[in-house]
Order: structure tokens, then sequence, then C-alpha cells
């Protein structure tokens, strides 16, 4: 789960991550009034969307810029006025771009250097790791890219948590000295403190901005949530904005079902997360695109297949589908009558070929034989995507 730069804003005050003192608004009279109360001079008003890259932007309006640094409330309100019910495409939206609804008004502060820290969980050696950048501010995918040596990295022991010594030593390779370095050590324990409460798999601070009066301050915040927490985060749950969320994901999470939505045509459905892969590598291997990763799960229901069947037909781009099925504990009818009960209500035109095995799968394969319905049937994984690769590719 990710949430916006004005909720993690909100986060950072109460564990003591020093920020910029900021407020959201949602039109642009808000915007106006934000800016009166935050008061005096130099502001920056700020499109709240769950991507990065805003500052180099563009709205679908033509207006350049998701980040602008402004002196007057009127300015505030003409900005957000511009920004808010617009769309704003960066290199992280993709190039559909995403609706701003929100615009955070904060206080500017004067950048003498950007850096770039942050915390997330490193699944090779299976620790938080800290990294950090003097190279921070706008451009640090290019910078991992061709500098690598110019990225910084320091691993928390799993029982005895991030150190003192670690973050002097952040700190000094960040080139960090006496107040400076006092300053930055308490936000990065702050943020680790953050970090860990709120089950968070990564916690990105850029800019961590060096202001020229010596302030060491984060002024842009992105969170990633372990899902898998989210039971025992009541408060973070309730910051959760779905618009900002693909909304098949969001119909599939709501059935209990494993969905990513990717751009290819080919749609699958699968049961076991590891089939699901190979379900997709195949179709790759035989040149088609998959539009979908769908894992059904070991035990699903014929209502949890019917909902996971419309999810793939709710979206455009699919123009063919591949349900592969290994029954173990799922039984192959169970899979049968939830496609035809989905093919029936949504009237299905696209070609369909299912490979069935396993549990019960006479059965299923009679079910599906007499339902009618245009079904091309796959013996095993090969011919399945052979199959619908051919298909897709003639219609
Ligand atoms: P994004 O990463 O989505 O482009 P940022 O919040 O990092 O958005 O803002 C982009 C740039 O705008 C920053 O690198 C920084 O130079 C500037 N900026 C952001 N917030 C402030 C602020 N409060 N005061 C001054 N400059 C800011
Ligand atoms: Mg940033």
């Amino acid at each position: 789960m990710n949430i916006h730069e004005y909720q993690a804003k909100e986060l950072f005050e109460k564990f003591g991550v020093a920020t910029p003192k900021g407020k959201v608004a949602a039109t642009a009279e808000e915007a106006g009034a934000a800016a009166r109360e935050i008061g005096g001079t130099g502001l920056v008003v700020k499109a709240q969307v769950h991507a990065g890259g805003r500052g180099k932007g563009t709205f679908t309006n033509g207006f350049k810029g998701g980040v602008h640094v402004i002196n007057t409330a009127e300015e505030a309100q003409e900005i957000a006025g511009k920004m808010l019910g617009q769309t704003l495409v960066t290199h992280q939206t993709g190039p559909e771009g995403k609706l701003v609804s929100k615009v955070l008004i904060a206080k500017s502060v004067d950048i003498a250097k950007e850096h770039y820290f942050a915390i997330l969980f490193d699944r090779s050696t299976s620790r938080h790791a800290i990294i950090a950048s003097t190279e921070g501010g706008m451009n640090i995918e290019e910078v991992a890219e061709k500098t690598p040596e110019k990225i910084i990295k320091e691993f928390v022991h799993p029982t005895l948590g991030l150190q003192a010594y670690q973050c002097r030593k952040i700190a000094a390779a960040l080139g960090l000295r006496g107040a400076l370095m006092t300053q930055a050590v308490k936000l990065f324990t702050a943020l680790y403190k953050l970090y860990i409460q709120s089950d968070c798999s990564l916690v990105e601070v850029n800019p961590l901005a060096i202001t020229t009066d010596n302030q060491v301050v984060a002024l842009d915040a992105k969170f990633n949530f372990d899902d898998n927490a989210l039971y025992r985060q009541k408060d973070i749950v309730t910051l959760r904005d779905t618009s900002e969320e693909d909304p098949r994901e969001v119909a599939a999470s709501e059935f209990g079902l494993s969905y990513i939505g990717l751009d290819g045509n080919i749609a699958c459905l699968v049961n076991g997360a590891g089939l699901a892969m190979s379900t997709m590598d195949i179709i790759k291997f035989h040149g088609g695109e998959p539009a979908n990763f769908l894992d059904v799960g070991g035990g699903a229901s014929k209502d949890q297949v019917a909902a996971a069947f419309k999810i793939i037909l709710g979206d455009p781009n699919v123009k063919g589908i591949l349900v592969n099925i290994f029954g173990g504990i799922m039984d192959c009818n169970v899979i049968a009558t939830g496609i035809i009960a989905a093919a029936q209500e949504t009237g299905l035109s696209l070609p369909l070929v299912v490979r069935l095995e396993g549990n019960n799968v006479a059965a299923g394969k009679e079910t599906l034989a007499q339902s009618g319905l245009a079904i091309t049937g796959a013996d095993d994984l090969t011919d399945a995507a052979q199959k619908i690769v051919a298909a897709v590719a003639a219609a």
C-alpha cells in the first residue's frame, strides 16, 4: 500500500522527522487559505499523486511541473487551480498520467544541497537497508545506473536495530559534520523508528535537503507499506486512497484474488503464484504478451472464479484468455462451473483456451464440453500457450 506525500508528512510530524510545515487542499480556494494560514513568503504548491518525478512532470493541459515555488496566497490559489482536476504525467505514472485531486501547500526552504536517503527491505540479505547518496534530487535512477559507487549502503542488524554509529557513518559519508551531523542522526533515527513501527517496506526521502541556514529537512516522502502487516496497522489503512490504485487490482482484492495488471493482451487465470508466473513466461516464450498476473488461490469458489473472469474482461486490452488450472485442492469442476457462469453473464466473445489437469478433471472437461461455449481445450502448457497466442494473432 502507498500513501500521499501530505499523509507521509503527517507521519513525519508524529515521529519527529524534520519537514517543512504544510497543509493539504482540495480546491484552489482552500489552497489560498492554506497559504495564508502557513503565512509568509516562500511556499511550494505540490501535486499529490502516488508517483514520483512530479517536479519534472507535465499536465495534459500543457502546464509544466507538479511542484512550484511561489510567494503569495494569490499565486498558491492560481497554481493550485491549474493543477487540480488535471492529469499529471511523470516518468513514473505511465503515459496515461494520474488525476490530481489534492495539492500540498508547504513552506519552501532555501536548498544548499539535495541528498538521497531511503530505508527499505533488502531481500538478498534479509535485512533492512539504508540507502543514501550525495546525488539526491530528481535524477537518482540515473545515478544508480551510471555511478553506482555514489550510492551508500548500510545494513541493519535484525535484533540490534539501527545503531547510532551507523547513522553517524552515513551522515559522514554524506559530508555532514558538527551540528548537521547531529540533526541528520536524529532524523535518520526517527525515520527508522517510523519505518519499523508502521511496518513499512520502503521510506524514501528525496531530497533530504540541507538548507542554506544549516537545517536538515525531509522535503519529499514516498512510502510503501507491507500489505501482509496491514491487519495490525489500522491507522495506516485509513490512509489508503483506492482512486490511486488500478481499479482491477482494487476489485480483485475485494474477492481475495491476487491480481496485477500488465500491458499485454492475453489474460491469464491460474491457480497458484508459481504456476501463474510460469504461465506468463510461456505466453511470452511463444510470442504473446500477458495482460495480467492472476492467482485465484488454492481453494477458490465458483463465485471467486466468476469474479476473476469479470475483472479480466473489464480490461479493454484483453484479446484472449488462457485458463491454466492444476487441481490439487482445487476441484477442476468448480473452475469449469465458474468459467461458464461468468462467460454466460458477460456474453464472452473472446477466444478462450482452457488447460485443466488434476483433481476431478474429467468432470470439469465434461462440464465445459456440455456448456455449448466456444472453448478450446489444451492438454499441456505448451499446447495451451501456442493455441491462445495463435487465436489472438488471428483475431
Ligand atoms: P518529485 O520527486 O515528485 O519530483 P519533490 O517533492 O522531490 O517531488 O520535489 C521536486 C523538487 O522540488 C525537489 O527536488 C526540490 O528541489 C523542490 N522542492 C520540493 N519541496 C520543496 C520545499 N518545501 N522547498 C523548496 N524546494 C522544494
Ligand atoms: Mg522527490
